[in-house]
């Protein structure tokens, strides 16, 4: 079948794999490959592991030489599936099974962009939004096949499976109960995905915690009426309250009082900020509603003086490379700043924010973290543990989430 490499069409039998397809192309390339001196993306720019079948016919792949080749890739996609890993920034609506969520459509008779689980995949990925707001539109498919309480316990307990079969030792979900209403209460809301959460957990025996979102958008009582629910659950896995939604133009402080209310009830807050919007913004929910942690932070660079506060603090950043290429928030994943942050000692930790809609996995943000930005085997370690000591967790079991995730590293390296 026929397939391209670097624009180049070339033959290559079904089944062949990338570096079968890069050595038919040009064997020079294919030795840099083997070195560990390039690495392979696909259309989306999505990087592929040598070993990968090439895909279907008209498949294009892209060989990208590295530019430094100190910090060429050494880890295989499939070594970083074994890591034990952690994850805070990732949005239950956005994180469905293709299958499920044909099910679910059928179940309540919504039509959906496709109607088989490949096709719907597809669908749902938001690659060429123009910003925050486009890219926020695809959560509206999601969300109208999760208007009653079994659809969302069923999607809380196949993400925990998800998550937990690429070694996730440890998560936090979240949603907004708020985009649930009038089908739910917003106990229902709250108790649906706890229960499928329960029932993950115990099968799989990770560790799972709940995040509920305020919305930006939508009117500051609303978040403060949220933060009342999701308070009655903190001794069964509500641990965060956030505030999610389109950034720019919609101030955090305007749900000053919902924040104020979730801290002083026990829970732990952090604040989309900096994706869609500057500096500002980040300032904004550390110094007006409190946040410990920050979601994506992306822009914090932009401020010279709040980078060294955040570092200062140890404030940590719930960063998501894939999901910001395809915002907009930044040009490409070369661009992201990442790796400086890490490297100027921020607490920066790695997530996907949306498996269905950025279409990755964990791993494959850690692929791409050492692939594309060459952190190596240490900083990747040093980010997981990062994610671990970030976790809103009581401390002597977030202690104990760290040693026994820094030992399975250990063992493993
Ligand atoms: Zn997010």
């Amino acid at each position: 079948m026929r397939v391209f490499v670097n624009e180049q069409p070339i033959d290559v039998p079904r089944g062949a794999s990338v570096r079968d397809a890069v050595a038919v192309a040009d064997s020079a390339l294919a030795r840099l490959l083997e070195e560990a001196h390039a690495y392979v993306t696909d259309a989306m720019g999505r990087t592929l592991d040598a070993a990968d079948a090439v895909g279907e016919a008209g498949a294009v792949l892209r060989v990208v030489v590295s530019a430094r080749r100190e910090t060429a890739p050494r880890l295989t996609r499939d070594a970083l599936r074994r890591w034990p890993k952690a994850e805070l920034h990732v949005h239950l609506d956005g994180a469905l099974r293709p299958a499920t969520m044909l099910e679910l459509g059928r179940d309540a008779g919504i039509r959906l962009p496709a109607d088989t689980p490949e096709a719907l995949a597809k669908a749902m990925l938001v690659r060429d939004a123009r910003n925050l707001e486009e890219y926020l539109q695809i959560y509206d498919v999601t969300l109208s096949v999760l208007q009653s309480a079994a659809a969302l316990e069923r999607v809380a307990y196949e993400f925990v499976l998800d998550v937990a079969a690429e070694n996730v030792r440890y998560v936090e979900v979240r949603y907004s109960p708020l985009l649930h209403r009038p089908a739910l209460t917003l106990s229902q809301a709250i108790e649906a995905p706890l229960a499928g959460i329960r029932r993950g957990a115990a099968e799989t025996g990770i560790k799972v915690g709940l995040i509920v979102c305020a919305i930006r958008t939508r009117p500051p009582a609303e978040s403060l009426e949220l933060a009342h629910a999701a308070a009655d659950y903190l001794a069964s896995g509500v641990l965060g309250f956030d505030l999610a939604g389109a950034e720019r133009g919609h101030p955090a402080a305007e749900h000053r009082a919902a924040f104020e209310y979730a801290a002083a009830h026990g829970m732990a807050c952090t604040c989309h900020a900096g994706e869609g919007d500057g500096p500002h913004s980040i300032h904004q929910a550390l110094h007006e509603v409190g946040a410990q942690r920050i979601g994506h932070g992306t822009r914090l660079g932009e401020d010279p003086g709040l980078l060294e506060e955040v570092i200062a603090r140890r404030i940590p950043l719930e960063m998501c490379l894939s999901s910001n290429v395809h915002t907009h928030a930044v040009a490409s994943v070369a661009e992201h700043p990442f790796k400086r942050y890490l490297q100027q000692g921020v607490v920066v930790t790695l997530n996907t924010d949306g498996r269905l809609t950025d279409g990755i996995t964990l791993t494959d943000e850690y692929f791409l973290a050492h692939t594309a930005l060459g952190l190596s085997p240490a900083e990747l370690a040093r980010v997981v543990l990062n994610t671990c000591e970030s976790a809103f967790l009581p401390e002597f079991e977030k202690v104990a989430l760290v040693s026994r995730v820094q030992s399975e590293l250990e063992a493993l390296r």
